[in-house]
């Protein structure tokens, strides 16, 4: 049999394959992701989407001793291929032999669902990807870190500034980059690779420096609430100007903004999930101030209130003819919760109106919950001013004008 497997050296644990498949034959525990040969039905829809390739890696086996789960969880490195006494039907190697193209990948990933990875826009500029990994990463300086909450929120969240010097880290609005935190976890491995949206335009948070921003939590609770301090972002949010930082990436070839004349963004997010959408505004804000109107900018934004919400103050300093921005509020005394989806649906008609353009980009980045409400909310739209958001899905999908992050 060709057993397929994930490679834990260069895995990011970013969790795509897993949201992929579609028969649930990915799981993971706090080490590694592993692949149950019994449920794998060598689809390939996890393949594209992964950032790394380390997803992309195979074993000829014996059908009756593909490694276990339990085998595979304690791997720090993938074994080599094993002599077999009669030559499977495909060459043995590390890495799947291609599909027919990559085309029929991508639009099998786009139609498999929810956790299919749509093409870019077509005039999205080329990313690079994979320039550095956890055995060679760059070396960042902290050139900045400010905090962007007010002192009295319950959220302590910041701006954190990465210079690379002379080193070449080309980012587009839209990607990750990894951080490499210091020091160890609880089996003496080193911590896993924490992937954080590139706050800051391609030209750089300061335009023409070789710098980026990134938007970081300080997470102090699980998602129960229970106390936990984050790895990654306690480490981020306390570095210092001048401190050292190793990252690895860039990633992300698909959630890229288009750059063609009158493109239409139409951002929605919540929490911290506004990096990206703080990149893409800021882009288009640069080009609005030398004279380019490139096209419509609508942006919706939950918070829990305004001292919680990144970037306010500037944001609302924006001129109206350049974005349209709608925010809610969950957690402010005496009002009721308003999140994002309630804010598609009051605006139902504009975004509507959106929608029907065949230039206008959708961007969906933040809680994992709020996909199903956000859906919800475009249905509604779309219904109640002559759309069918079943049938527009897919298309938009297809056609790299639907792109969705959340965690
Ligand atoms: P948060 O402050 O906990 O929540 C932001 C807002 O979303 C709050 O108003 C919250 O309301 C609301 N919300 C909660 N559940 C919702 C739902 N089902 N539908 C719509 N809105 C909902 O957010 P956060 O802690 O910043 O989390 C942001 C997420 O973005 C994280 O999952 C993070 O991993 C992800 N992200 C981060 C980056 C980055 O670069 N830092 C990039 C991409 C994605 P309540 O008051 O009800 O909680």
């Amino acid at each position: 049999m060709r057993q397929h497997l994930i490679d834990p050296e260069i895995c990011i644990r970013c969790n795509t394959c897993e949201e992929t498949c579609p028969v649930d034959a990915i799981s993971h525990d706090s080490r590694n992701y592993v692949v149950d040969a019994a449920k794998c039905k060598l689809c390939y829809n996890c393949i594209s989407p992964c950032p790394t390739g380390a997803i992309d890696s195979w074993r000829n086996m014996p059908a009756d001793k593909a490694y276990p789960l339990a085998e595979q969880l304690l791997w720090d490195t993938l074994p080599g291929q094993i002599a077999l006494d009669a030559p499977a039907e495909v060459g043995a190697g590390d890495t799947a032999p291609e599909l027919p193209d990559d085309v029929e990948r991508i639009a099998a990933a786009s139609t498999a669902g929810q956790g299919g990875t749509a093409p870019p826009p077509w005039s999205a500029a080329h990313p690079y990807a994979n320039l550095y990994g956890i055995h060679n990463p760059a070396v960042a300086t902290v050139s900045g870190n400010f905090k962007l909450t007010a002192e009295d929120a319950s959220s302590d969240i910041r701006h954190i500034v990465l210079d690379f010097g002379n080193a070449s880290f080309p980012v587009l609005e839209g990607q990750t980059i990894g951080i490499l935190a210091p020091g160890l976890d609880a089996h003496g491995k080193p911590h896993h690779v924490r992937l954080y949206s590139v706050a800051s335009p391609r030209d750089g948070e300061r335009p023409r420096y070789n710098n980026l921003s990134l938007t970081v939590k300080r997470v102090t609770e699980d998602h129960e609430g229970k106390a936990a301090q984050g790895i990654a972002s306690n480490y981020l949010c306390d570095l210092k100007k001048g401190d050292k930082v190793n990252v690895v990436g860039p990633y992300g070839t698909s959630f890229l903004m288009p750059n063609h004349p009158g493109s239409n963004l139409l951002m929605i997010c919540t929490g911290t999930g506004s990096a990206p959408m703080r990149a893409m505004t800021e882009r288009r804000r640069r080009k609005f101030a030398a004279g380019e109107n490139a096209g419509k900018l609508m942006l919706f934004f939950g918070a829990r209130s305004p001292g919680e919400l990144p970037y306010f103050g500037p944001l609302t300093k924006l001129p109206k003819e350049f974005i349209d921005i709608n925010f809610g509020f969950s957690r402010v005394p005496g009002e009721p919760k308003r999140y994002v989806q309630d804010l598609l649906r009051e605006r139902g008609g504009d975004v509507a109106r959106l929608l029907r353009d065949d230039n206008t980009y959708v961007y969906l980045c933040g809680l994992k919950g709020m996909e199903k409400g956000v859906e919800d909310a475009f249905t509604e739209a779309c219904r109640a001013n002559g759309l069918d958001w079943s049938a527009l899905r897919p298309q938009l999908l297809q056609q790299g004008r639907y792109h969705v992050e959340t965690y």
